[in-house]
């Protein structure tokens, strides 16, 4: 086979090989390359914001009026549906994703910027009551330079997620893809300059995120840094921008509490707590990874968990009816085989899976089966850590209270779901559960309108919604002075 052709990245304007080392993008599924690139280099990071800077300043991106801004926003919007399955397939390649879920957040990703070009057209700055002679107003100003630092589960849709509010607010976005998913950014990027979005104001630079990510967080003109990925990076970051006093949004990991309580409709809660560990084969910062079950319900409820697991359409992406793809690498492959074996030897026991799958389509490519692990308390590390796989770990309770206690015993507090046909209860356990989103009687619905992100560990900051966009804008008071007598200060 004919070497693929060198993918360039897109580094202020330019779109050219990156400095850094080459690499090839593989898919999941067959190991195969997709792609074939050169990572940015560190030479690349600080063109690529001193060109954003420029842009910034000079292209009027950020003068234009937000109508007009917004139309190319919604320009992205459309382009992005117009090529909708082929970016599906390319995502799909990218990161192994079954295309059903693929296409969902490539449709997803131009609700973001749909959302944004809206939200933007109708930002309010407020007056607030004066108490002089001044007339007071709280205004909104672009920030710059802001980064984007994104990881490999979802990508379009994380990207969109920052992209979109980042550059409704009219900054310039230097957007840092992750290693093994370097496709999305960079389709989204071409998309955006053949939208309006002037050269330069976006650049993409795939890499190393200790050395890439680690040099555009470090830059003196980044003024603010954006970023999902796991809580240490997110803790390194957040050191970073402290000293550099920089503003930071921080998405980061999760180990998300389902509850089912007695009274729970169970048809709802086998597929939605299903649905919630098992889909993007666990690989996702808000998947229902801690399963808590009424005691009385356990026995017969987790049985039925686990047939239907066992039932779980794992296999070609390419298929529509599949249901779970490979994992990432073969390296987080390994991470979760020796967290499965590090289950067992704390006292656990397979309830089904803890294997990869065999015969055809399944000899080359990352898979692994939907497992579920019992007889561990909430203090296993296979509890209390992060595994980003499909692994459930299933635990009866038996009073509300415990459930409660045990449910925000993670350092964690990104998700969690309550099934329950007792609104009241559902309301109070809801209600005492800490979490960023909670999700009762449905699990992993998501809507842009509505605020996202975590608590403690599990990030600072909040994404989406109309407030979102103020994440990538600085707060101005002005008072404009009505007084018809001087301050009496000079004699
Ligand atoms: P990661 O932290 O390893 O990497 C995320 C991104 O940060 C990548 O682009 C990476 O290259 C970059 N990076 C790595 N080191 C860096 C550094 N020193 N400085 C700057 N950037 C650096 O995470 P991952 O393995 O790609 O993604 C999985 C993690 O992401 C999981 O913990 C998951 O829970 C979390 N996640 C959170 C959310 C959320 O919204 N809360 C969403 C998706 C994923």
């Amino acid at each position: 086979m004919p070497p693929l052709p060198l993918l360039p990245i897109s580094v202020a304007g330019q779109w050219r090989p990156g400095g850094g080392d080459e690499y090839e993008s593989l898919y999941p599924a067959t190991g195969e390359p997709i792609a074939r690139l050169n990572a940015a280099g560190v030479a690349d990071v600080d063109e690529a914001i001193a060109g954003a800077d420029h842009a910034f300043r000079t292209s009027g991106w950020a003068q234009m009026l937000p109508h007009a801004r917004a139309a190319v926003l919604h320009r992205v919007a459309g382009l992005v549906r117009e090529r909708a399955e082929d970016l599906a397939q390319r995502q799909r390649l990218d990161n192994g994703k079954p295309i059903s879920e693929t296409r969902a957040l490539v449709a997803s990703a131009a609700g973001t910027f749909q959302f944004f070009a809206a939200a933007l057209e109708t930002l309010e700055d407020t007056i607030t009551p004066s108490r002089g002679a001044y007339v007071t107003m709280s205004v909104h100003e672009p920030m710059g330079v802001v980064a984007a630092i994104t990881p490999w589960n979802s990508p379009i849709a994380s990207e969109a997620q920052k992209m979109a509010p980042a550059l409704a607010a009219g900054n310039a976005v230097v957007v840092k893809p992750a290693e093994v998913t370097p496709l999305m950014a960079l389709e989204l990027a071409r998309i955006c300059e053949e939208a309006g979005v002037p050269k330069g104001i976006i650049s993409v630079l795939p890499g190393k995120g200790s050395v890439i990510g680690d040099a555009i967080t470090k830059h003196p003109l980044v003024k603010r840094v954006s970023f999902t990925g796991g809580t240490a990076t997110g803790r390194h970051i957040a050191h970073i921008a402290a000293d550099k006093m920089m503003p930071v949004s921080l998405e980061l990991g999760g180990k998300s509490a389902t509850m089912v309580l007695e009274d729970a409709d169970l048809d709802h809660a086998v597929n939605g707590v299903l649905y919630g560990i098992f889909s993007s084969s666990g690989e996702s910062c808000i998947a229902g990874s801690r399963l808590f079950v009424a005691r009385t319900i356990y026995d017969a409820f987790v049985e039925r968990l686990t047939q239907a697991a066992r039932r779980l359409r794992v296999g070609d992406p390419s298929d529509e009816k599949t249901q779970m793809g490979p994992l990432i690498t073969a390296r987080h492959r390994e991470s979760i085989e020796r967290y499965v074996a590090l289950g067992l030897s704390e006292g656990g026991t397979l309830r089904t899976g803890g294997v990869r799958p065999q015969g055809t389509g399944f000899d080359k490519g990352y898979f692994y089966m939907p497992t579920i692990l019992e007889g561990l308390t909430n203090q296993a590390r296979v509890a209390q850590e992060e595994i980003f796989g499909p692994v459930l770990v299933a635990m009866p309770f038996d009073t509300e209270e415990e459930l409660i206690a045990q449910a925000n015993d993670s350092v964690y507090a990104l998700a969690a779901g309550v099934w329950s046909r007792d609104f009241k209860r559902a309301w109070r356990v809801g209600r005492a559960v800490q979490a960023g989103t909670v999700w009762v009687n449905t699990y992993k619905q998501f809507s842009v309108s509505t605020p996202f992100g975590g608590w403690r560990d599990s990030g600072l900051g909040r994404e989406k919604g109309r407030e979102g966009i103020f994440q990538y804008m600085e707060q101005k008071s002005m008072y404009w002075g009505t007084g018809e007598q001087p301050i009496p200060w000079a004699d």
